[in-house]
């Protein structure tokens, strides 16, 4: 994997004026030779510039559909720009302006940790397993799961992925993120003492055979180290602050605090129903700050707030800074394509294969709300 060097001069020390004129300068000169990918994550500077915002999964869709371009520049983080490679044209190019914006998340599961899991599932329930991983992961998970027969998932459709789990299989291994796992597997009344959480650093996984025996589903002991940082205190603490304020975070957050949640739902969600909230309404959102505050800027009838006390921030994606965009698209417009990223052919294809698999799901009426756990087979 290469690293990203430092921003040469002139852009490195370029005043923020004179960045964001040339930013607007060479995407005009690029035309529809080039297409911005803004995450949701992203900070202003960098989203009023993206052709289109959303989600990862939802962005690489928009990219493979945007034929006219040739570069497709992936303002998020490093698994988002090989999702968004692996489903591109053949003649566009994926950049991600900075290298080193990666993902917690997806670096806490890597192949070979994966098929040490994989294999002790195997010997406890040969045959009786299915994997599947969040879309927060590596190309190499990903294709891990394709090849061994399962999907990927979305925080919006981890619910229906895991019914289609487990329809085929006794139990289910869950990378990279405990907490969407469990949440979701709550919701649909999987109760606690069935699942068992594989921990990559330590030997079994840190769990015994009987548990691996007993769960349905097996959690990675993964997370966001953003969304973890809501914690079951800041929603009484808001609730107090501000008596009829409704608390709604992401899936990806601890499950003492989704039990405590007005409501739990993917970021498509957790936009679709802010937007959709009658003015006066106040809301403290338990995701990613820069999506906050741009929830608060477009409802301005509207009060909303972090639930968190502190700045929950994505440093990583942050990384992705104006300077940097400026430097690929001067780059580009200069015939040089910097910080290209390719899914080498054979990873492409398994992924490829997980990513059609959750294609083929069911839509996903429901977001992934914990309900009381019931007992299930
Ligand atoms: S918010 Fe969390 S899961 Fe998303 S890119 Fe950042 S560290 Fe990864």
């Amino acid at each position: 994997m290469e690293f990203q060097q430092p921003l040469p001069e002139p852009w490195a020390s370029l005043p923020e004026d004179q960045t964001l004129a040339r930013i607007r300068a060479a995407k005009a000169a690029l035309g529809r030779r080039v297409f911005i990918l803004g995450h949701h994550y992203q900070m202003d500077e960098i989203i009023q510039f993206a052709d289109a915002r959303g989600d990862s999964f939802r962005l690489s869709q928009i990219g493979s559909q945007a034929v006219d371009a040739e570069f497709l520049v992936f303002c998020g983080v490093h698994f988002m720009a090989e999702s968004a490679d692996i489903l591109a044209q053949p003649h566009q190019a994926v950049i991600l302006p900075d290298l080193s914006a990666g993902c917690s998340m997806a670096d806490m599961a890597t192949f070979e940790q994966a098929e040490d899991a994989w294999a002790a599932m195997q010997d406890v329930a040969p045959g009786r397993v299915i994997p599947q991983t969040y879309m927060n992961s590596s190309a190499a998970i990903k294709a891990f799961v394709g090849k061994n027969g399962g999907s990927v998932t979305t925080s919006s459709n981890c619910r229906v992925a895991f019914e289609s789990g487990w329809k085929q299989a006794e139990k289910i291994l869950f990378l990279p993120d405990e907490h969407l796992g469990r949440n979701t597997a709550f919701s649909l009344g999987v109760p606690l003492d069935r699942m068992a959480v594989w921990d990559p650093r330590k030997d079994h996984g840190g769990v015994t055979k009987k548990e691996l025996r007993d769960a349905k589903i097996v959690l990675w002991k993964g997370c966001c180290s953003v969304h973890q940082k809501f914690g079951p205190d800041d929603v009484p603490r808001v609730r107090v602050a501000m008596p009829g304020i409704q608390v709604i975070v992401h899936p990806e957050c601890r499950w003492e605090v989704c039990q405590l949640a007005d409501h739990v739902g993917s970021t498509d969600f957790i936009i679709r129903t802010v937007n959709a909230a009658p003015e006066g309404s106040a809301w403290a959102v338990g995701t990613e700050i820069h999506l906050t505050h741009r929830l608060a800027q477009e409802n301005p009838g509207k009060t909303v707030i972090s639930l968190a006390g502190i700045q929950c921030l994505c440093s990583t994606m942050f990384r992705i800074d104006p300077p940097h965009l400026l430097w690929i698209l001067e780059s580009l417009l200069e015939g040089r394509v910097p910080n290209r990223i390719t899914v080498d052919a054979d990873t492409r294809k398994w992924a490829r294969v997980a990513l059609d698999r959750m294609l083929a799901l069911p839509a996903s009426p429901v977001p992934a709300r914990p309900t009381a756990a019931a007992t299930v087979d």
